[in-house]
């Protein structure tokens, strides 16, 4: 049996860097004043269709979805903002506290052309705030993700900033967009060609080489913007400027999915090939009353952790794991069933202790002492046992001691507390 294509085992020896990131995450998004909440892997197919856009490739060609025995159609959930809303709108959070911030870390579906930093499970590591509509929550959220890279040591990121306007300037500038891919209609490709009457902006997210070089001049949001999203994206910009954050502003950024209004933004690496986004977010200020809320602005990012991590392992060693501080070989019936308490004992401790329960000889069990890099053995045989003097053996020095069973627990705490 063999994992199914896109989706992948973390094993024990990677793991370390995904736990260093999201320590460091999580302290960092609770010091912002971030809540952790924890959302269903699976959602009525519905809740992403409305949220993410019929017209999108998410929705279109990526979702996992399958209708259960009753033939309601669910959905492996593919991003996490969605079901975040619906949670906010679902238990009325709006009611007693508008505002509040979120983050969740978790997998994610979709089923898209795997390859390296591209999977069908990925991990996304979120954040979301409801209910400020101000452009300093907008530099916040880039400020927090800007410091979490540095926190994490990584170099060579560049965060590209848009801005995708709002209901009030869209209207226009899809026109004016429209215009111009007509003019370009023999260069685009079918799904192009499908999108131009329901979702335009789509078509500026192509990823197809002839459609790129056919919108490559195409108009942009950023010029078309009304006087309220202009002064937004300046604040963004400013506020960022003096936090000493650096951007590029990206005419050219759209970002996937179809709730975003205003500022969008992505975190981006030169060393992931063709995968080069490690983050991506905006301001999705419509999406809580699309769903069935009052009108509430919010904003959020997506990091993915998967490629986060390949990002660290080019630079950063994977944090050898904590020595085994003490192995214990048991010999013998009556010194097996002494281990397992000693084991037990100590473990509770907190003190890394294994103890090998299959009746091997001391000289096996010492090879295996030296694989598992154990610091030190407690030897107890029928010997040792009746004389009371277990054998304590510094793995290092060599050096040996022997220890009443009295006295033998509460030394060993004094050398691994130290
Ligand atoms: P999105 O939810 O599309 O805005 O994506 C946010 C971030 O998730 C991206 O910038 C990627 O880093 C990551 N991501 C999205 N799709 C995948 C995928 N299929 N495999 C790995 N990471 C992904």
């Amino acid at each position: 049996m063999q994992t199914i294509r896109g989706f992948r085992d973390i094993l024990p020896e990677k793991i370390s860097l995904w736990q260093k990131v999201e320590k460091e995450a999580t302290h960092l998004f609770k010091s912002f004043g971030f809540k952790e909440i924890r959302i269903p892997i699976i959602e009525k197919t519905q809740l992403f269709a409305r949220s993410i856009g019929e017209v999108t490739d998410i929705v279109e060609k990526e979702m996992y979805t399958f209708e259960d025995r009753k033939g309601d159609k669910l959905t492996l959930r593919p991003e996490a903002t969605a079901s975040i809303v619906r949670s906010y709108i679902q238990h009325k959070m709006y009611a007693t506290d508008p505002i509040r911030k979120f983050y969740m870390v978790g997998p994610m579906f979709r089923r898209e052309r795997p390859q390296k930093g591209r999977y069908r499970q990925f991990y996304q590591i979120d954040a979301e705030i409801f209910g400020v509509e101000s452009a300093y929550v907008d530099s916040q959220l880039i400020f927090l993700l800007n410091q979490l890279f540095k926190r994490l040591g990584l170099t060579g990121l560049s965060a590209h900033i848009n801005s995708l306007g709002c209901p009030e300037c869209r209207p226009s500038f899809q026109k004016v967009l429209l215009d111009f891919i007509e003019s370009k209609k023999d260069m685009l490709c079918e799904n192009c060609l499908r999108r131009m009457d329901k979702n335009p902006l789509r078509i500026l997210d192509c990823k197809i080489e002839n459609c790129r070089n056919a919108i490559a001049h195409a108009p942009a949001t950023l010029d078309h913007l009304c006087n309220e999203c202009s002064d937004h994206f300046n604040t963004v910009k400013k506020a960022l400027e003096t936090q000493g954050v650096d951007f590029i502003v990206d005419k050219s950024l759209v970002r996937g999915l179809d709730y975003y209004t205003r500022t969008a933004w992505e975190i981006q690496t030169t060393t992931l090939g063709a995968q080069s986004a490690v983050a991506g977010g905006g301001r999705y200020d419509g999406l809580v009353k699309e769903l069935g809320g009052p009108q509430t602005p919010a904003i959020g990012f997506a990091i993915g952790f998967d490629r986060l991590v390949e990002v660290m392992e080019q630079i950063d060693k994977i944090p050898e794991p904590l020595p085994l501080d003490l192995f214990i070989i048991s010999l013998g019936d009556t010194a097996m069933e002494k281990g397992y308490h000693w084991s037990c004992e100590l473990n509770q401790k907190g003190i890394r202790t294994e103890i090998d329960f299959r009746g091997k000889s001391l000289k096996a069990l010492m090879k295996r002492a030296d694989k598992l890099a154990a610091r030190y053995v407690l030897i107890a045989g029928e010997n040792e046992l009746i004389e009371n003097a277990i054998i304590l053996r510094n793995m290092n020095t060599k050096e040996q001691v022997s220890l009443s069973m009295e006295d033998m627990i509460p030394e060993l705490i004094k050398i691994f507390k130290k």
